[in-house]
This record gives C-alpha cells, structure tokens and sequence, in this order.
C-alpha cells in the first residue's frame, strides 16, 4: 500500500502530496459503493482479528480543524462490531496529565490484543499544536535539560514507543488529512452557517487557522520524522470527502490484510466438544 504514504527516509515534503484527490479517482458514486464494500471487508477482518487475540490495531488520525477526523472515523468504521473498537479523543491535557510525560496519556488508552483503537488526536499534537503555541509547553514545566533539544528528543520518544508497539503485536498506521486552506475556510463558514453544525464551531479554531504556515511547518517536520516502516504515516487528500473515507479505508483494510489474524485452530479436545455438541443436538 504504497499511495499516499510518507516516504520512510526523512526526506517529506508536503508539496508532493495534494489536497485533491488524483486525476484518476472514480466518481463519487463509484466511490459511495467502493466504501460500502470496504466497511464489510474491514468488519469480516476485524472479527478475526478479535478471534486471533494476538495483534491489535492502533489508527491514529491528526490534521487541521474541519480536516474531517470526526466524520472519516464515523464513516470508514460503521460496520466495525463495537465490542472491539474503541476511539478515544484527545483535546487539551488536564492538570494531572500535564504533570506526566507526555506519553503517558496516550499509554493508558492503547487498544489490547484483538481489539482496534482508534485516536482522534494522539501524541501527535505534543510536536504540532505544542510546538506552535509555546504557552503549552510552558505549562508542561520541564527542566531546562529537557528544553535543549526537545522536539528532537520527542521525535526520537515517538519513534522508540511506536517501535515497541509493533515489536509487541499493534501495528500502528497514522493517517494526516490534509485539508487546504481555503476548503477549511468553506467548512468554518458551513459551520457557521448550518444550525445543525453551529455546535462545532469555535472561535479559538481561527486562532490555528491564522498560524496555518506554522502548522504546515510543524506537521511536515512530524511526519519526515516519524513516517518510518514499523509505523507508517499517510497524507489523505481531506477536500474531498467521498476520496478521503474511501483511501482511509482501503490503507486500513489492506493493512488488515498483511497482518492476516486467523481463527485459532482447534486442538483435539476443542474438536471431540464438537463432535460431542453435535451428536446432543442430534439427539433431540
Ligand atoms: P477538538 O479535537 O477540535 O475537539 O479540539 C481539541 C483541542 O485540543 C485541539 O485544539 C488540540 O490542538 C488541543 N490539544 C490536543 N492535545 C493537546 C496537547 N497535548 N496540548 C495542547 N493542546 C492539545
Ligand atoms: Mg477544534
């Protein structure tokens, strides 16, 4: 799966991945049904990665405010079986987090063998929204020491943890929507617009918005990086979302594919309980 990934060997630059879908992207009803197919494959693959119990899958989602995470999570994973699924949002730490290293939130809410997590947000803003708007780091109160080379450091934290992830059974793969600038300002403005959507706005979004260039900056640096083979990054065209649910899903489905979770086999005893259920019932 080799569209729209990051390239592994640091050399990322933004301007070769578009916000637009490509020129040979089937129409929006070839993709409408493309995705229905998808939603199956991934709920049949998620039933026997929840059989298998020895992977878990770990999507992580970032990208600019109106990018899409909430409704391409909703969407690509709606035939998922709940019981196995989980998503968890990250927004600004609290007072207790803030106090521990700046993984340790992200450690606590790790999808266990058999199950996917999902992040909307993750570990991610500590070298995005952190790195633009220095008052966050500041409230994190580290020791100089740690200040020298911090965003060097937190590379090389994120690159180790999510070695270990996948050294241990989840595979991690990390999808950047990559909405452009004048797409998000339409969506502000729908949001703004449309009773139904008012409740998503917030002024403070605009504030990001005006620091786009830095964002950009902070987001290319990020995934240079961090996109390596144990952990991949994608950047999804996000202006169109009928081409950004569908490449999300065939990434997660194909990924699913490669770590092929099986049914566990039966061994002797699990195969006579069988045979024995079998004839019971026979025998009504
Ligand atoms: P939303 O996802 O739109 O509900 O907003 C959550 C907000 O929390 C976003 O503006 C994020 O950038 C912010 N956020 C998430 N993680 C952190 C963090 N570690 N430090 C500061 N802000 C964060
Ligand atoms: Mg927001």
């Amino acid at each position: 799966m080799t569209a729209h990934r990051v390239p592994f060997d640091g050399k990322f630059s933004i301007r070769d991945f578009s916000c637009d879908p490509p020129g040979s992207a089937p129409s929006k009803k070839e993709l409408e049904a493309e995705l229905a197919d998808l939603v199956d494959r991934l709920d049949k693959l998620q039933q026997r990665l929840f059989a298998d119990e020895r992977f878990a899958v770990l999507a992580v989602f970032q990208a600019m405010d109106a990018a899409g995470k909430d409704s391409t999570i909703r969407k690509v994973f709606s035939g998922v079986n709940p019981a196995g699924f989980r998503v968890h949002a990250f927004g600004r730490p609290s007072e207790l987090e803030l106090r521990h290293d700046f993984l340790a939130r992200v450690g606590q809410r790790l999808p266990e063998r058999g199950k996917i997590g999902v992040f909307n947000r993750s570990h991610y803003e500590e070298v995005l929204v952190v790195r633009v708007h220095p008052q966050f780091l500041a409230a994190q109160n580290l020791p100089d020491a740690a200040l020298k080379r911090i965003w060097d450091e937190r590379f090389e934290s994120i690159r180790n943890f999510e070695r270990h992830l996948a050294a241990n059974g989840t595979t991690v793969v990390k999808f950047w929507l990559n909405v452009s600038r004048k797409e998000q300002k339409k969506r502000f403005l729908e949001r703004i617009e449309k009773p139904d959507k008012n409740w998503k706005f917030r002024l403070g979004d605009l504030d990001d918005r005006e620091r786009w260039e830095d964002f950009q900056k902070a987001y290319r640096s990020a995934l240079a990086e961090t996109s390596r083979e144990w952990a991949p990054w994608y950047a999804i065209p996000a202006d169109d979302k009928a081409y950004m649910r569908v490449a999300v899903a065939r990434i997660l489905v194909a990924t699913l594919e490669r770590m092929d979770p099986r049914y566990p086999e039966l061994d002797a005893d699990q195969r006579r309980e069988l045979d024995e259920g079998q004839r019971r019932l026979g025998k009504e």
